[in-house]
């Protein structure tokens, strides 16, 4: 479903991913792992064109996302992204949060996209807090918010940059679970995330990263017993 041949990309003379080749297969669930600063979020965002890599191609449903011409409103519709910090707007309640871009960007009426929204809403465990506003909600709460409000658009793809990170440690499971009932029905999805558990329990692949190079692309059993490289090794004696 989502090819990446060979990207780079250099912010100025910072070069920040060195050649990644890898596929995500439909309905697979890659994480993406690494150390700070190893350029996993720039991998995350060149996939849903926050971010244009500098060289090499990246082929969404036979599509190449990278050409010149392509349609980037289009291809960003069919990706959700979650972040680490929530970005709910503030000003609008729950359901507003989800309804907002429906209407807005899909020309979905009012009516269709609240009983969406409601739908999503009770999957993640929050039916009852579609007319608060976000700074009511606890950051677990907010999380699984962020997470409906991409759900509502109906996303090919779902990309998560360090969806628990800046949560409570009692708030990570409750992500995590949203996260993993995801996975289960199906979803294509790529995970940067330190939850080194969750990866091993719910991605197909890990992907390790580390100073702009794909030094692991592995099945997690293989990963987390016999990490080929030896940068993965040394990372996952720190992080265990
Ligand atoms: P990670 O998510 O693995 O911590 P990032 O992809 O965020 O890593 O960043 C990788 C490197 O690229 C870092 O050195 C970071 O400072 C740099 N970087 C990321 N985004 C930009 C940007 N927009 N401009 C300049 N440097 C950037
Ligand atoms: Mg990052």
């Amino acid at each position: 479903m989502i090819k990446i041949d060979n990207i780079t990309k250099s912010f100025g003379q910072l070069n920040v991913l060195k050649g990644i080749t890898t596929n995500i297969g439909k309905g697979e669930v890659v994480a993406i792992i690494g150390p700070s600063g190893s350029g996993k979020s720039t991998l995350l965002r060149c996939i849903n064109l926050m971010e244009t890599p500098t060289t090499g191609t990246i082929t969404i449903n036979g599509q190449e996302i990278t050409a010149p011409k392509a349609d980037v409103m289009g291809i960003r519709q069919q990706i959700g992204m979650v972040f680490q910090h929530f970005h709910l707007f503030p000003h609008m309640t729950v359901l507003k949060n989800l309804t907002y871009a429906p209407m807005k960007v899909k020309g979905m009426s009012a009516a269709e996209a609240e009983k969406k929204a409601r739908e999503l809403l009770a999957r993640v465990g929050l039916a009852d807090k579609a007319d608060v506003f976000p700074s009511r909600l606890s950051g677990g709460q907010k999380q699984r918010v962020a997470i409906a409000r991409s759900l509502v658009m109906e996303p090919q793809i779902m990309l998560f940059d360090e969806p628990t990170s800046a949560l409570d440690p009692e708030m990570v499971k409750e992500v995590l679970e949203v996260m993993k009932g995801l996975a289960d029905s199906g979803m294509t999805m790529a995970i940067v995330t330190h939850e080194m558990r969750f990866a091993e329990e719910v991605s197909d692949r890990i992907l390790f990263l580390d100073d702009g190079r794909l030094l692991e692309d592995t099945p997690p059993e293989e990963f987390f017993q016999k990490p080929r490289s030896e940068r993965a090794q040394q990372f996952l004696e720190k992080v265990r």
